[in-house]
């Protein structure tokens, strides 16, 4: 199966103001795509991410407002990590504590030390000093200087009672690699590897039984080159037995879904068309943007949605 690595990763976030704060101003990202839900168009799904939405980059959120919190725990992607420089942990220590942003003492994970906060509806981030090259620009961003910029998603941490079945479709199927391995967590890379590829299985039957709502991850997206790929992609688990979505087009990519045996929905997507589709890339996140088959319920869709008045 021809993978890259890490897509998109998506969470149920409740107020879209909130959200768009921290994840622009808090985080430094850059707001890439103010669209719907498209199984749900009253709902928005805003994407953040480098300053063209790269693949690897995009942290995306359904904001239904009033949403309870959901509880993250095992069944879930537990953890999203994000890739900073090695020497920027301290600016971001010292940033998140000023700005009463919660956040957990520094760990140490594999040589790189981690930093975890938590956005406005709890969801679990962490913030990977690493060792490893990452050579990916950060999103210019007014409030965070590009030397401490986040580079991109680092990883995706699965909460896990048991490892073994998703491990073996991690190997078996998607054609992961065990990278390394200390304790409780193995981590998962594929192709070039390094920030951006790994997936994390952290086995913990202490974690409660995750719970859907804000603050959890819904579904974690990987990346696969083509329409070809993605097809060939599609075969192939639909082979293992596992239950799986047809190809829809998300307009800015196409998506398969399916559920890993431990309950995590994984997406696999393809690079390409990529968010510049349907407005500049200069002026990406300015414009509501709608798949075709919405286009002609545009002013109901906005005049339904909470106001987002977004200003660079
Ligand atoms: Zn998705």
């Amino acid at each position: 199966m021809n993978l890259l690595g890490l897509h998109h990763i998506t969470a149920m976030a409740s107020d879209p103001r909130a959200n768009f704060d921290f994840y622009t101003r808090v985080l430094g990202l850059r707001f890439i795509k103010k669209s719907v839900n498209q199984d749900d168009p009253g709902t928005y799904h805003l994407y953040y991410g480098d300053y063209a939405g790269s693949p690897g980059t995009a942290i995306t959120f359904f904001p239904w407002p009033g949403l309870r919190r959901g509880r993250p725990g095992t069944g879930q992607a537990y953890a999203t990590a994000f890739s900073i420089p090695a020497g920027s942990l301290a600016f971001w220590q010292e940033r998140l504590v000023k700005l009463g942003i919660a956040t957990e003492p520094v760990t140490t994970r594999f040589g790189d030390q981690v930093l975890t906060a938590f956005d406005p509806d709890g969801l679990r981030l962490e913030l990977v000093a690493t060792h490893e090259p990452d050579l990916r620009p950060p999103a210019p961003s007014k409030d965070v200087p590009a030397a401490h910029g986040i580079r991109g998603f680092h990883s995706s941490t699965l909460g896990l009672v048991n490892a073994q079945a998703t491990a073996t479709v991690l190997t078996k199927v998607m054609g992961y690699r065990l990278a390394a391995e200390d304790g409780p967590r193995a981590r998962y890379t594929i192709s070039a590897g390094g920030p951006g590829t790994y997936v994390d299985l952290l086995t913990d039957p202490s974690l409660p039984r995750g719970l859907n709502g804000a603050g959890t991850i819904h579904h974690v997206a990987f990346r696969t080159p083509t329409d070809a790929s993605q097809s060939q992609a599609h075969t192939e688990i639909a082979k293992t037995g596992l239950h799986i979505s047809p190809i829809i087009d998300r307009a800015y990519f196409k998506s398969i879904y399916y559920r890993e045996p431990a309950g995590v929905l994984f997406e696999i997507a393809t690079d390409q068309p990529g968010f510049a589709i349907d407005e500049p890339i200069e002026s990406l996140g300015t414009k509501l943007g709608l798949p075709p088959h919405l286009e002609p319920h545009r002013a109901e869709i906005e005049a339904a949605l909470p106001a987002l008045t977004i200003t660079p």
